[in-house]
Formats: C-alpha cells, structure tokens, sequence
C-alpha cells in the first residue's frame, strides 16, 4: 500500500522530472486488490512450508491453558482439543489498544487491519495517535487523496525518537499537506447531523471539534493474552499484560516459552524471527544463546523511510556516555539530489572513547537501507573512522556515509563532551 502511495507522489511531482503525465487518481480497490495479491503470496509460501512439515500439524482454532502442560483448543472442530505437550510456546502477538474516548463503540472507527480493507478512498481520514501506524498510513491515504487530520496528545509525533528526529518528521507530513494537531487529546467522539464523525479535542487551544469522514484509532498495541488463561498455567505477565520471559525467552514456569510481540521488548517481525532463532539455537542445538545486547533495528516505511538501530541521541546522553554526533541534511547527499528526494538528514552517535558506532538515525530515501549499512559496522564494532575513509561506489546513498563522518570531524565535534 506504501509503495502505490508513493507512486502517487512521484506521479504528481512527475513534472518536477520533466515527466508529463495526466491527473493523477488512485483506485483504492485495486491498491488493495494488489496488497492482498502480495500478502496472499507470502502467506500461502508460508502455510505450504507447514504443510510439508513431517510430524508437524496445523489446527485452526483459539487455544488456552488447563494447566501448565495441557492447552484446550477450541473452534478447531466440532470437539474442543486437549494437547499436552512438553514445550509449550506463546506466540499470539498484540492487538490494537482501544483508548478510552467517549462514545467510541457507537461510532464507526477503523484500525490498522481493517484500514487495509477499505475499497473506497475516505474524503477525510482523522487519526487518534501519533506513532508509526498513524504516520504510515496517514501518509499513505493523503497520497491516495484523502484529506488526513492526526491528532497526537504528546508534544511529538515518535516520542521514543530524538526530539531532532521528530520534529522532521512533523515537518515533512505538515509539506504533505496532512493536518497535524500535537499536545491535543480526544475525549469524545460522535456521528454529528451531516454524517460526519465528528472528535471532541481539547490542549492545544485550536477548534475542539475536529471532523471528518473516517476514523482511524492508532494508539498502540497491547499483547493478545486475555484469552489464554495465562493464571491456570501460573504463567506471570507484567503490569501491561505481557508475558514476562528471561533472556532466553523462558517465562517462569520451566517449559513454557514466550515468543514475539507478546512478550516485552520491541515489536517487529525480525525480533519474532529472531526469538525463534534463540529458541531454536538452545533448545534444539544445544547452544546458549540470548536476548541480551542484541540489535534492534527497524524501518518507519514513511516516505522518506526512517531507519533506527541503536541508541538514540537522547538515550546515549541519559545513560552518560561520553558521545559525538555527526549529522549530514539529505540535501547534501549527491544520490539524494540527483532523485530530487532531498528531505531529512542521516545522523549517527559515536562512543567518543572506542569510536564505535552506537547508533544512527537515517531519515532520509531508503533510510532503511542505509542504517542497514550502519548496522553491519555496529555488529563489526567498526570503528567510524573506517566508514569515513571506506570507498563506496559513486553514488550511491552509502557513500554519503564517508561525508557524515567527515563533518563530523570538520565541525570539531571530534572531542569529548
Ligand atoms: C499496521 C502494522 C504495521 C507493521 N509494520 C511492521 C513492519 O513494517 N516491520 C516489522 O518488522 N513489523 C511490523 N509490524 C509488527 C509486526 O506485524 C509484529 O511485530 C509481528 O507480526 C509479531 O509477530 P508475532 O509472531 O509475535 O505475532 P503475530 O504475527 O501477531 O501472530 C500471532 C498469531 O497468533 C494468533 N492468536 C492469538 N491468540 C491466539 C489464541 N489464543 N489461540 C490461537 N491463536 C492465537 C493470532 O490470530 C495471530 O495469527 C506492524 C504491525 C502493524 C499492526
């Protein structure tokens, strides 16, 4: 879906390119229609995978616990199934969390998957929230024509990011004409006489009643648990509900193991992937591996991408560390200007005693691609002098790296601080 947004945006600024095209529209269905034809391939590689699987069975259906080696699985047939087993893993992921706004459950509201369903463009999406589902598809729907309105109670949109980062962001989805209302909280929502959803709001003294045709809630994720019965197997969770595990992804009672999004920590499919692997490497090759220090990127698929691995700047300077900040604006990166992709800027934090790499901030065209260049040197425990002098082809985005790390030096941000 993010990829026909972005067709779109390059179609309207085709004549920016000396390109000339038509007026641009997009069919929402077949976006859809073509989301579903991508998805649809991915899912059924991965059901085959199982079905070929020996001594492996798939049952469809909700499962909780009896006991701590005994699950029921029910909607499976018509029998409810008891499976003993002698490992046992978690791994129901996290759902949409639902705020507490009057009126909620009398209106229509949208959420992260059912937005993807729609087959008809909403004339004015409004969005509860200000993390990355509401950025990506707030982009998205603008792009496909949508008026957009996101409404975010903090004082910045991605509040775990550099208030630097941020504040970029804010400003790119501002040029993209989406309406955005920071340190305003919705409290109320109803269907007024015309039809319209319309948003009580208050904080930031701008109108209280903000409406529109759609309504999108993107206020975070909770884990999937309150059907598991997690107590009949004394298996602990934590004050949100996630399911505590150790560093190898044991929960406290032996045999019983948590994997992906229900289970704190960053939620992204590659740390889901990766969880299997540490299972995978203790239980079944004997090994010792852990979660500990392990690296966590991720891709916020806004356009430009934002990609993250590491430390932020705001984290390194809380935990004391003795650091420097090199940051390069996109518009001095010659592959950026050549694509006439200029926005963001590419910033890294370097231990100022080892000079390595802690972490990087790339807001920027294929942003995620880049900090993945970042995040190899960060694995090799490079130190930043070696990006600075590698030779990278010319050009390519990675060569900017050469010129991130050079201004860092020239602004005589060499020394401690
Ligand atoms: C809009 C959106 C965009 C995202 N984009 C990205 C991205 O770009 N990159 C990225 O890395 N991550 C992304 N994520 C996060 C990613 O989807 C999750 O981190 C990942 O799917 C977690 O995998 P999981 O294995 O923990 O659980 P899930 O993939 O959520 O799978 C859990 C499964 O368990 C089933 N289940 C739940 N309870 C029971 C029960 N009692 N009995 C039987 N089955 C049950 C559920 O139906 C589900 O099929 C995104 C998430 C959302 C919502």
């Amino acid at each position: 879906m993010a990829a026909s947004a972005r067709v779109a945006y390059l179609a309207r600024r085709a004549s920016d390119y000396g390109v000339q095209t038509g007026s641009v529209k997009v069919n929402l269905a077949q976006v859809r229609d073509r989301k579903q034809k991508v998805v649809e391939r991915f899912r059924n590689g991965a059901e085959q995978v199982l079905e070929t699987t020996a001594n492996l069975d798939v049952i469809h259906g909700e499962a909780s616990f009896i006991d701590a080696g005994t699950v029921k699985v029910e909607g499976a047939g018509s029998e409810t199934l008891r499976l003993r087993a002698e490992k046992i893993f978690i791994n129901t992921g996290a759902k949409p969390v639902i705020p507490p706004i009057a009126g909620l459950n009398r209106v229509p509201s949208l959420d992260s998957t059912s937005i993807m369903e729609l087959d008809a463009l909403p004339k004015h999406l409004l969005i509860v929230g200000g993390g990355y589902i509401a950025i990506e598809f707030g982009q998205m729907f603008r792009r496909y024509g949508s008026q957009v309105t996101i409404i975010e109670r903090g004082e910045l949109l991605l509040a775990r990011e550099d208030s630097d980062v941020a504040e970029e962001v804010y400003k790119i989805l501002r040029e993209d004409g989406i309406d955005v209302r920071l340190k305003t909280s919705a409290s109320r929502v109803e269907a007024n006489e015309q039809g319209e959803i319309q948003l009580t709001v208050s904080g930031d003294g701008g109108d209280p009643a903000v409406k529109g045709s759609h309504l999108l809630i993107a206020t975070g994720r909770r884990p999937n648990a309150d059907h598991l019965n997690l107590g009949a197997a004394g298996v602990k969770i934590d004050e949100k509900g996630y399911v505590k595990v150790n560093e190898r992804l044991e929960t406290n009672v032996p045999g019983i193991y948590a994997i992906g999004d229900i289970k704190p920590g960053p939620a992204f499919t590659h740390i889901s992937y990766d969880d299997f692997r540490i299972v995978q490497t203790n239980l079944l090759q004997n090994g010792n591996a852990s979660i500990d220090g392990r690296l966590e990127p991720y891709t916020i698929f806004m356009d430009p991408q934002l990609g993250r691995v590491g430390l932020t700047e705001k984290e390194a300077r809380a935990q004391r560390r003795s650091i420097r900040v090199a940051k390069l604006p996109m518009a001095h990166v010659a592959k950026a200007i050549q694509f006439g992709e200029t926005r963001g800027f590419m910033k890294a934090i370097v231990d100022a005693d080892t000079n390595q790499v802690l972490g990087c901030a790339i807001l920027g065209m294929e942003g995620g691609e880049v900090m993945t260049v970042l995040q190899v040197a960060m694995m090799g425990k490079l130190p930043y002098t070696v990006i600075r002098d590698g030779i990278f082809a010319h050009p390519t985005l990675a060569e900017s790296l050469n010129n991130l790390f050079m201004a860092m030096d020239a602004q005589g941000l060499g020394e401690k601080k």
